[in-house]
């Protein structure tokens, strides 16, 4: 089984998605997570990308599907994989459609104000790459309450380049939307609730769809 987890930037997508890939054994492919991998090395690369995404735009087409082939030729024994953060663009859902059969898109609908309190209060252990809030969360001296490690901001997640990410969302990754909703299977996932309310509404769509993923 493979899901597509769509949303505007900093909506929850990682978070639901983490959930769910412990859940049904699919493999959490963050694409954010894997370009942040690659600007921390020192190569002409590694600068290039994290230029790309502090200003919070996109890379190119072709180098996030360079990334992502090498990443699932890695991946062995899992029931699937969750696409948390592609497709981003009409050219990448078109992409992935020849390489992977989609079972799932579930695109989480949070309004603008909602995710940019995410984006701009939202911090992350650099270890376990769990997030935490500053607005909304229990955090002791800024550590990591599991690996107690100090908790590092992303540099796109400022108000201004929240702003632009949103810009970009609208104009490059909504259209990704129709684009799904025509194939039939696109899932829209309301805001309401606790983040635990969202993912049991997700859980029923999964398991709606087909009964051997049942837990
Ligand atoms: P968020 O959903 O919070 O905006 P992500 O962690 O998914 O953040 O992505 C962070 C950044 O990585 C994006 O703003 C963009 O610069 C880059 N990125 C991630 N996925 C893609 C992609 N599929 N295509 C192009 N750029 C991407």
């Amino acid at each position: 089984m493979n899901v597509i987890f769509i949303a505007p930037p900093a909506a929850g997508k990682g978070t639901q998605a983490g959930m769910l890939s412990k859940d049904y054994n699919l493999y959490h492919l963050s694409t954010g997570d894997v370009l942040r991998e690659v600007s921390k090395m020192d190569t002409d690369l590694g600068k290039k990308v994290k230029e790309i995404i502090d200003n919070g735009d996109l890379v190119s087409d072709e180098l996030i599907f360079e990334l992502l082939e090498d990443k699932i030729k890695t991946l062995d024994s899992v029931n699937g994989i969750i696409f948390d953060g592609i497709p981003r663009t009409i050219k990448q859902a078109i992409m992935l459609d020849k390489l992977i059969k989609i079972d799932y898109v579930i695109y989480l609908d949070v309004e603008k104000e909602v995710a940019m309190k995410r984006a701009v209060g939202r911090v992350m252990c650099p270890v376990c790459y769990n997030t935490y809030n500053t607005y909304f969360d229990n955090i002791d001296d800024n550590k990591c309450n599991t690996c107690k490690v100090e908790l590092s901001k992303r540099e796109d997640d400022t108000e201004e380049k929240f702003n632009h990410r949103f810009d970009t969302y609208l104009l490059r990754t909504k259209p990704v939307i129709d684009y799904y909703n025509e194939k039939g299977i696109l899932h829209i996932i309301k805001n309401i609730g606790t983040k635990y309310d969202i993912y049991e509404n997700i859980k029923s769509v999964i398991n709606k769809g087909n009964n051997l993923w049942l837990t």
